[in-house]
């Protein structure tokens, strides 16, 4: 998997050296190229904004750098091309199993007041948000989707981490973790998580989900199978 991000503030794609995602990057398991666009710009100034046609505030990016900064990195458009917007369709842990399958993902990142709209009708092939507000600029939003994305990669997380059992991954929130030590300033472990029985903790597991679920995120419920994630009883079979 290859990622290619576009912007002209490379400086915030550093933090990429950091952690699990750092030492993928390093062993080569995925790979992550940033470009900066005001390389492609042909203004001597190394200018890649102007004002907006019929005013308003602030700047907006000219598409010449963009265009010719997409066409340099993907010229056959082999990548699934991203524009990090507020407009866009929400990231959601669906749509990020579904980029992971891409073999190439290009990120475009908007700055100031966003990018002229024929980048995006030319070049782009999604939009997309990270939430309901607006941040300064599209890099913290790709790196969000970078790593959420990363996560999918065979080879990124250790093998004791899974993505398969984790808030979202069955449409809950997670249960509640504890670890050692038993009682932590007066606050026991609860005792079925110490049993060993392994049905009593997926029962558990499964009603503190829902709880969880209930409190925080209500709206989670309309799209969901409750009955689907109830544990299935074996079933007789007749002679
Ligand atoms: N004028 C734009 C609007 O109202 O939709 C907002 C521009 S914002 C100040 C600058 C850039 O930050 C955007 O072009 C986009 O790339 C990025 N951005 C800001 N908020 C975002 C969000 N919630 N999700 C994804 N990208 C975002």
């Amino acid at each position: 998997m290859k990622f290619d991000i576009l912007t002209v503030f490379p400086e915030y794609f550093d933090v990429l050296k950091q952690s699990l995602i750092g030492k993928a990057i390093g062993d080569g398991v995925f790979d992550v190229q940033v470009t900066n666009i005001r390389d492609y710009t042909l203004d001597k100034h190394k200018k890649t904004d102007d004002t907006p046609y019929g005013g308003g505030a602030g700047m907006l990016m000219t598409p010449d750098p963009i265009a010719r900064a997409i066409e340099a990195v993907d010229p056959y458009h082999e990548a699934w091309r991203v524009y990090m917007s507020p407009r866009g369709k929400r990231l959601s842990q669906q749509k990020v199993e579904s980029l992971a399958k891409e073999g190439r993902i290009l990120i475009l990142c908007g700055d100031y007041e966003g990018v002229d709209q024929r980048v995006i009708d030319l070049f782009i092939d999604e939009e997309l948000s990270i939430g309901d507000y607006v941040l300064t600029g599209g890099e913290l939003p790709a790196l969000v989707t970078v790593n959420a994305v990363a996560r999918y990669i065979d080879g990124v997380l250790g093998s004791n981490a899974s993505t398969e059992e984790e808030s979202f991954s069955n449409g809950l929130l997670e249960y509640p973790q504890y670890t050692r030590p038993e009682i932590y300033r007066g606050v026991r472990v609860p005792k079925v998580l110490l049993d060993g029985n392994h049905k009593e903790i997926e029962k558990w597991r499964l009603e503190k989900s829902l709880e969880i679920t209930m409190k925080n995120r209500p709206d989670l419920f309309e799209n969901l199978d409750v009955g689907e994630l109830l544990p299935k009883k074996k079933r007789k079979h007749r002679k």
